[in-house]
This record gives C-alpha cells, structure tokens and sequence, in this order.
C-alpha cells in the first residue's frame, strides 16, 4: 500500500482528479483538505483528496460551504481551472478516415472540397453555379445554403478559389 498521502489518495481514485475526474498526472496533482487545516481540518485521507493543483489554488482555505457553491456551480461539468481537466476537455479528438458524407467539422468539409478541385484537374467547375452543385454533391447528407455559403466564403477567404463575374481560377 502506498504510504505517502498523496500516493494513497491518487491509487484510492484510480489516478483522476477528484474534481474533474480528468487523468491526473502526478506532476499536476496535490492534496486538497476538504475542511481546510485552517480551519481545523484533519490530515486524514478522510478530509483528503488528490485533485490539479489549480483547483486546490482557487479552493484555498475556502470554508466547506463556499466549496460546495464552486463544485455546485459548474452543474456537474467541472472542470479544474487550467488544470488537466480543461486541456483534455480541448483536446481534438482523433481523426479517423471517413466516408466524405461524414465530415463533420467545417474544416473536415473545406479539406474535403479542396481534395475533390484538385481532382478535377482542368474541368473544374468554371461558374459559380456549377462550383455550388459540385460541392453540394460532394455532400450527399445535405448542405444547407448557408453551410455551402460559408464553404465557398471560406474557400475565397483563404484565397483556393478567385471568383470573378466572368469566371473562376483556382490556386488549390
Ligand atoms: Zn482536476
């Protein structure tokens, strides 16, 4: 059995963060007093978790009370302010290769279109209309006009596709 606090209470919560039930790297964790030692609070694991070091800052020597208002607060979502909690709440989730009707993300999308343009090598579409039908049929779920908008918005903003009254070049 571990015989350090720390150690003890990390192996008692399966190495997450008693907060935000996040992995909790030893490098990031502390001991949080649930009843601060300010306040007369014990050494006992009983008084004790392991949480990120961040939260342990913000609870301070909080009373009991106000900690229950930060935990109450974040309405069963908490995350530790910096602390593991939220760079793995932001962390991408891995991509794996998907049927193009599955793309999810507009940048999914924008990657897809420009994958299927550079196909076409010299019969991509050359009116703004047909460049619309061609990326709502890369799309077979269904685009709305406004996602399509923004597709093409994007597609001129970065500077892939030069629209002009008469026609479009490409630089993909
Ligand atoms: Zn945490």
């Amino acid at each position: 059995m571990p015989t350090k606090p720390l150690d003890r209470l990390m192996f008692a919560q399966g190495s997450l963060c008693f907060f935000c039930r996040q992995p909790l790297p030893k490098a990031e964790a502390s001991v949080e007093h649930l009843l601060a030692s300010a306040n007369g609070g014990s050494n006992n694991d009983e008084n004790c978790v392991a949480c990120c070091k961040s939260v342990n800052a913000l609870l301070g020597s909080m009373s009991l009370k106000e900690k229950f208002q930060v935990v109450l607060n974040q309405k069963g979502q908490f995350k530790c302010p910096n602390g593991t909690g939220s760079i793995k709440a932001v962390a991408q989730p891995k991509l794996t290769p998907k049927a193009p009707a599955a793309a999810k993300s507009k940048e999914d999308q924008l990657a897809l279109v420009v994958a299927n343009l550079k196909q076409r090598g010299n019969s991509k579409p050359r009116t703004l209309k047909t460049l619309t039908s061609t990326i709502a049929s890369l799309f077979p779920k269904g685009l709305s006009e406004a996602e399509l908008i923004v597709l093409i918005q994007q597609l001129q903003s970065r500077g892939k596709v030069v629209i002009s009254e008469k026609e479009i070049t490409y630089a993909l």
